[in-house]
């Protein structure tokens, strides 16, 4: 099934403005993307957002992947499974580059990576931007019940729980954002900081990777808008709003990701893997072609390791997995073009009749398989400049052989090092000391390969995705009503409910 909602089926206009029931209603999630609900998933957040869904019922609410012309209507879409509704609207086209390409992810995603140099702020991309999340608003307004709990993930909607308050809403609204954030001085690079940080204070719990991340948000919040941090964590507004923000690493589902791990290790392509190899060690990379995985770094501190290490040549061969991502982004291609060149560097300068010392692969491959090749590879090499979580590290960890595990080299950057500090921290801006752990890594004994695995995975055991979700939904369950907002008239300017299609902010 898959029609268009009409508007008027499932208005609820006495939703809004209501009163806030405490327990627990449906849960509404919205995110950019929904996913299929057809397709079958193979672990991890979607599978949990799924489970979540319809342990309570509710909504998937997002983007529908689908453009239209400007000046036509876009449609919200509907498909029912079960007790779930997985909802998604098109957007226009020139909305989309506004919004996606160039604010989100020209914008936003470096500035939340420390990238200042990679920003391109413009005002209408900002103002395409903050369309777009009225028009989630307006939209998600007509399905939303007063005590539906609703949870926004990632940078593309932050805006979107102020919109809705505008709207009148008084639900419980919670936010977790993927990425990690940047200090305030960064943030306060942004021009319209104000309006689009200052709005995280409009939901009622705010979710963040790290320790770091949090305490980027309080300076943030008690500096550049005068927030008072309470005794119990929560962020004091000078108008007395009050919002809860705290950590919450997002993780993998251990157990489906063991059982890949096992399961591939018979497969045909796992035969041929380690066949291909010869008996010389795999080291393994797999990460989306972005700036932000050190990518180059790790070719070229490779090399440094093959330099300075001649009795590991021909005796070790990086995998490296580099599936492209945004390939409209300038930024991505010109990537794809210093990576390729450094390969067939690397490879022309080291490379024998029988060995390439990299296999470097830029497509996708189901986690499934990626798992064969974790359990094949003797090390895992993730060392991105900077990174929300990383879960490539907590799936490498998973899929080691309990009796002979490989060994993870981690960024101290990415999220994952505050918990997985069993792994080989490196610093990705020091090119020698990664050539050093790399070359560590192949010699460690076993005795250490398994301590170390030991803790790390007995941490993923006892905190896997499920954890995360229960442990952020029970909070946002908890967290205590504020003011009602759609009545107050010094909250910010109204945007009328007219249940139409916003025109862009001018
Ligand atoms: N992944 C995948 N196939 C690939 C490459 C990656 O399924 O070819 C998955 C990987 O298993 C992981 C996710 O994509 O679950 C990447 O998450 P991560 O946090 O490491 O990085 P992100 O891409 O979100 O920045």
């Amino acid at each position: 099934m898959n029609d268009t909602i009409h508007e008027s089926s499932e208005t609820h206009s006495s939703n809004a403005a209501g009163g806030r029931s405490a327990g627990a209603g449906r849960l509404v999630v919205v995110s950019n993307r929904v996913a299929n609900p057809d397709q079958l998933q193979t672990g991890g957040l979607a599978t949990a957002l799924r489970a979540a869904l319809a342990a309570r019922g509710g909504i998937w609410f997002g983007w529908s992947g689908q453009t239209v012309a400007d000046g036509c209507e876009p449609q919200l879409h509907r498909e029912e499974r079960g007790n779930v509704v997985f909802a998604t609207m098109d957007l226009h086209e020139s909305d989309l580059e506004g919004y996606y390409a160039n604010f989100a992810n020209r914008v936003l995603w470096p500035l939340f990576h420390y990238r200042l140099d990679l920003v391109e702020y413009h005002r209408d991309t900002y103002a395409s931007y903050q369309a777009v999340n009225r028009c989630f608003a307006e939209r998600l307004a007509l399905l939303i019940r007063p005590d539906d709990i609703i949870w926004i993930h990632d940078y593309h909607l932050i805006p979107l729980a102020g919109h809705l308050r505008r709207l009148g809403f008084n639900n419980r609204i919670g936010f977790f954002l993927h990425t990690p954030l940047a200090p305030e001085e960064l943030l306060r690079t942004l021009p319209p900081h104000r309006e689009l940080i200052g709005a995280l204070q409009y939901y009622d719990l705010v979710g963040l990777q790290s320790g770091e991340d949090l305490r980027a948000l309080r300076e943030y919040f008690t500096q550049t808008l005068s927030a008072r941090l309470q005794s119990d964590g929560a962020l004091h507004m000078p108008d007395g709003r009050v919002f809860q923000a705290a950590v919450f690493p997002i993780s993998i589902d251990t157990r489906a990701i063991v059982e890949y791990a096992e399961k591939a290790a018979g497969l045909p392509a796992m035969q041929r893997m380690r066949s291909s190899l010869s008996g010389r060690a795999l080291m393994i990379g797999v990460d989306r072609l972005d700036y932000s995985k050190g990518l180059p770094g790790r070719f070229e501190a490779f090399a440094c390791m093959l330099e300075h290490h001649p009795e590991l040549r021909n005796r070790v061969t990086l995998l490296q997995i580099a599936p492209p991502s945004r390939s409209q982004v300038p930024e991505y291609q010109q990537l794809r073009v210093v990576l390729e060149q450094a390969a067939g560097h690397i490879n022309g300068q080291y490379a024998e009749p029988d060995w390439i010392p990299i296999r470097y692969v830029n497509k996708s491959f189901s986690q499934r398989r990626l798992a064969g090749f974790y359990r094949i590879a003797q090390v895992a090499v993730v060392t991105p400049l900077r990174d929300g979580m990383n879960l490539v590290a907590k799936e490498f960890v998973a899929c080691q052989a309990p009796e002979d595990p490989g060994v993870l080299i981690l960024s101290r950057f990415a999220g994952a090092a505050a918990e997985l500090d069993a792994a080989l921290r490196v610093n990705p801006y020091d090119q020698d000391e990664m050539a050093e752990t790399m070359a560590r890594a192949l010699q460690m004994s076993l005795s250490e390969r398994r301590s170390r695995w030991r803790s790390m995975m007995d941490h993923l055991c006892n905190n896997d995705v499920n954890h995360w979700l229960e442990r952020f939904l029970a909070r946002l369950d908890a967290s205590e009503p504020d003011g009602d907002l759609a009545t107050d008239p010094d909250f910010l300017p109204a945007t009328p409910a007219t249940g139409q299609f916003a025109q862009p902010y001018t």
